[in-house]
C-alpha cells in the first residue's frame, strides 16, 4: 500500500489541458492541493472548474486545485509561480514540469526562431521551473520533481521533430545532474516518457491519424492522460524516495518491436 499524497502541495506546469490536466486530475483525486499553470486563462479556468467539480463530488480525498498564469520560459514567471503555490498551499512538495510544445518543421526548413522557441519552453522552461521550486522542495523534506519528457528523442525519432526530440532528450540530461545535485536536499528528480497519448490536440488530427497511431502500439490503443498521471504519482510517493534520475516509458510497448514483422507477429490489431 502506497503512502497517501493527500494534503501535499503540487505544481503541474502546463496543467490546463492534455497530459498536464491528466496529471493534475490524478493528484487532485489523491487529495493533493494542486496549482496548474499555463498561459491561456480560458483553458486554465475550465480545467479548474472541471477538477474542482470532481473534488466536490467526492472524487477526491480532500484535494483542491487553482491556477497560475505564466510562461515557463520566463524566470520571473517561474519565481511568481513558486511564490503563489507557497502562499496558497504553504509548501511545495511536488513539481511536475510538464509544459511543452511540439510544432513541426523539417530540419532543412527549420529557422533559428523555431529552434529557440522549442528550446525556450521545453528545456529552459523545465530548468527555470525546477530552479524556482528548489528552495521550497528542499524545505519540504520529501521534494519530488517529475519531468514530462517523451519517447521521441530519448528513444525514438519522428520526421519534423529534430528540435523537439533534442529538447526531450535534453530534459533527461538535465535530470541526471539535477538528481545528483538535489539528492542531498532529499529531492528526487525523475521523468515520465509518454508514448502516443490521447489529448484534445490529437483529437483535432482526425480519426485516420488516430487509427494509424494505434496500429503502431502493441497494446492496440493510445494512452490515456491519466495513465501518465499514475506514473507521476508513483514517483511522488514516499515509497519512491530511493528512486532518482530515472526515466520511465509509459507507451503500451510502442518502442519495443524491432520491425513491422515483430509488431504483427505479436498479434497487434
Ligand atoms: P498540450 O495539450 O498542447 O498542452 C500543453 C500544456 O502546456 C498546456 O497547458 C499549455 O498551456 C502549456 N504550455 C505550453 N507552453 C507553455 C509555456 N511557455 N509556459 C507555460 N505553459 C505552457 O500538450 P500535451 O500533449 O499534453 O503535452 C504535454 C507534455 O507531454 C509536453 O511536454 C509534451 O512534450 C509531452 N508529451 C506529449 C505526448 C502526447 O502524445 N500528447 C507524448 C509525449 C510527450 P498554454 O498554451 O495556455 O500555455
Amino acid at each position: 500500500m502506497f503512502t497517501s499524497v493527500s494534503g501535499r502541495s503540487v505544481i503541474v506546469t502546463g496543467g490546463s489541458r492534455g497530459i498536464g490536466k491528466g496529471i493534475a486530475r490524478v493528484f487532485v483525486r489523491a487529495g493533493a492541493n494542486v496549482v496548474i499553470t499555463g498561459r491561456d486563462e480560458a483553458a486554465a479556468t475550465a480545467c479548474v472548474e472541471e477538477l474542482t467539480a470532481l473534488a466536490e463530488s467526492g472524487g477526491s480525498a480532500g484535494g483542491s486545485v487553482s491556477y497560475f498564469l505564466g510562461d515557463v520560459a520566463r524566470a520571473e514567471d517561474c519565481a511568481a509561480m513558486a511564490a503563489t503555490a507557497l502562499e496558497r498551499n504553504g509548501t511545495i512538495d511536488v513539481l511536475c514540469a510538464n509544459a511543452g510544445i511540439f510544432p513541426d518543421a523539417k530540419l532543412v526548413d527549420m529557422t533559428v526562431a523555431d529552434m529557440d522557441r522549442v528550446y525556450a519552453t521545453n528545456v529552459k522552461g523545465t530548468m527555470l521551473a525546477v530552479q524556482a521550486c528548489v528552495p521550497a522542495l528542499a524545505r519540504s523534506g520529501r521534494g519530488r520533481v517529475i519531468l514530462t519528457s517523451s519517447i521521441t528523442g530519448p528513444i525514438t525519432g519522428f520526421p519534423g521533430w529534430t528540435h523537439y526530440g533534442a529538447s526531450k532528450a535534453a530534459q533527461l540530461g538535465f535530470m541526471r545532474t539535477a538528481a545528483l545535485e538535489l539528492a542531498p536536499m532529499g529531492i528526487t528528480v525523475n521523468a515520465v516518457l509518454p508514448g502516443n497519448v490521447a489529448t484534445e490536440g490529437l483529437a483535432e488530427l482526425g480519426e485516420a491519424y488516430r487509427a494509424s497511431m494505434e496500429a503502431s502500439i502493441p497494446a492496440g490503443r493510445l494512452g490515456e492522460v491519466d495513465e501518465i498521471g499514475y506514473a507521476a504519482l508513483f514517483f511522488a510517493t514516499d515509497e519512491a524516495a530511493f528512486v532518482t534520475g530515472q526515466a520511465l516509458a509509459v507507451d503500451g510497448g510502442q518502442v519495443l518491436p524491432e520491425s513491422l514483422e515483430a509488431l504483427s507477429a505479436a498479434g497487434a490489431p
